[in-house]
């Protein structure tokens, strides 16, 4: 499971030809310095042009010549540059050039010098950090304790030069925003300190989904119910601020002490959209990808609402689209093949399912995405909320959280680590060789 659920973010999103600007370099359109974190840059390969990403429509020179453009040459319509054969040839060669990062120490993440403190004030070393609790392929999640409150942490500690500047951003005011949805992780503060960049998070102490479902193997379609109907009014939360989630699968989906679940990770989130606008970013986890990403097509909203059937289809029986075990083939084609199964195979619904939650499954044959559940953009979360299956949710009650969770996770010892894979917590909590830089700054 474990294989097969990693991102396809880390092979096919990676941004191309990062490198460092020099701390001199100006913006060829705005002359602000580029740089700064925060700051996406295309520079031209050719003439070493450098812009913001922001302003790289407002080039007006040609490949080689390096005068600033002048107001006279500026067009209106930044838009309309891309039917003019000059700018079409400069904007083709800056794209092909994709994200040149630059992240200053001075960023705008708030850190402030060499301890690494944030504008709020905050560094590591305001910081007990106590057991590692999770970890992904560039970041570790650990319990923290602030020493001024002792009040407990999630810290999510990743490393710079694998980060996309962009996805920073977004998880960043997915975070803040999310701080007010009770069925979201919501950010504390944020520093950068040395290579590495800190969110520090709520605290959610009953473990994830993935943990709880390796015990369970499958649950009943009772518990399958509460739990998609809470994602339901997270993912309304999220679409309504025209955020895409693009990220629901079982380790993303944390318990609080009561059993209420809060979605965390949010760097595939994708932000400022309209409800009908698409998007076309090849990224999720593979078992969860929507047919319509899969085979490469623009995509809306209906994509989240893909994966959390798939969800429920996981919670009721095992995975709808796995590959066989005994596949022996490289990454790259068992990831080709699972393309091929979410868009091609056969699904089985389990007999013992109720007609209703069959139909709700049912909907993952269909491939086309006018046709899936939530697919109006402008209705997908009443059609969700209609389905026969949910049909007798509270749906008040669900979202002031007065309706009793299926299951209260056990919190035994102080923290709730017994939530949590010990693959993790019994890992040495920091610090390996490459965070030397960071005690000694600490
Ligand atoms: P990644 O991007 O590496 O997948 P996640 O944010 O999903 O990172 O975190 C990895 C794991 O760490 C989660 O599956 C969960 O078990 C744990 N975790 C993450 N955030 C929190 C949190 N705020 N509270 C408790 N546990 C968390
Ligand atoms: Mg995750």
């Amino acid at each position: 499971m474990a294989d097969s659920n990693q991102t396809l973010q880390a092979t096919l999103q990676q941004p191309h030809n990062c490198h460092r600007h020099c701390r001199d370099a100006h913006c060829a359109v705005c002359t602000d310095r580029v740089g700064r974190l925060g700051c996406q840059v295309y520079k031209c390969t050719n003439c070493k042009l450098s812009v913001h990403k922001k302003c790289h429509k407002l080039v007006t020179t040609e490949c080689g010549q390096r005068s600033l453009p002048s107001e006279s040459t500026m067009p209106v319509d930044p838009s309309s540059m891309a039917s003019d054969p000059v700018h079409t040839a400069i904007l083709h060669n800056l794209s092909t050039h994709e994200a040149s990062e630059q992240v200053d120490e001075e960023s705008e993440a708030g850190n402030t010098g060499e301890s690494g403190k944030a504008s709020s004030g905050l560094g590591l070393e305001d910081f007990d950090l106590l057991h590692v609790i999770g970890r992904g392929s560039y970041r570790k999640v650990l319990l923290v304790q602030m020493k001024k409150s002792d009040h407990m942490y999630a810290m999510k500690a990743g490393k710079e030069e694998h980060a996309n500047i962009d996805r920073i951003q977004t998880k960043k005011h997915v975070l803040q925003k999310a701080s007010s949805c009770p069925f979201l992780v919501g950010l504390h503060s944020c520093f950068q300190t040395g290579s590495r960049l800190f969110f520090v998070l709520d605290y959610v102490n009953g473990g994830d989904l993935m943990f709880y479902m390796q015990q369970q193997r499958m649950i009943p379609e009772e518990h399958a119910r509460f739990y998609p109907a809470e994602i339901t009014l997270a993912f309304n939360y999220l679409h309504q601020r025209g955020i895409l989630y693009r990220n629901l699968k079982l380790d993303n989906i944390l318990l609080d002490s009561e059993g209420h679940i809060k979605l965390t990770d949010y760097c595939l989130c994708k932000e400022g959209l309209q409800p009908e606008d698409t998007t076309s970013t090849f990224c999720g986890t593979p078992n969860y990808l929507a047919p319509e990403i899969a085979r490469g097509e623009d995509y809306g909203f209906g994509v989240d609402w893909w994966s959390l059937r798939v969800l429920m289809y996981e919670m009721i029986g095992k995975s709808p689209f796995h590959l066989d075990e005994s596949s022996d083939n490289s990454d790259q084609n068992s990831n080709n093949n699972l393309l091929q199964v979410i868009l091609e195979r056969d699904i089985l619904i389990p007999r013992c399912l109720s007609v209703k939650a069959a139909s709700v499954l049912e909907g993952v044959l269909n491939r086309d995405p006018k046709e899936q559940l939530g697919c109006d953009p402008h209705r997908g979360f009443p059609d969700v909320q209609e389905h026969p299956f949910f049909q007798n949710v509270d749906w008040d009650m669900m979202e002031q959280k007065q309706v009793v969770p299926p299951f209260k996770p056990n919190i035994s010892d102080q923290f709730g680590l017994d939530n949590f894979d010990p693959e993790f917590t019994n890992e040495p909590v920091w610090l390996t060789s490459v965070d030397n830089d960071i005690v000694r700054k600490v």
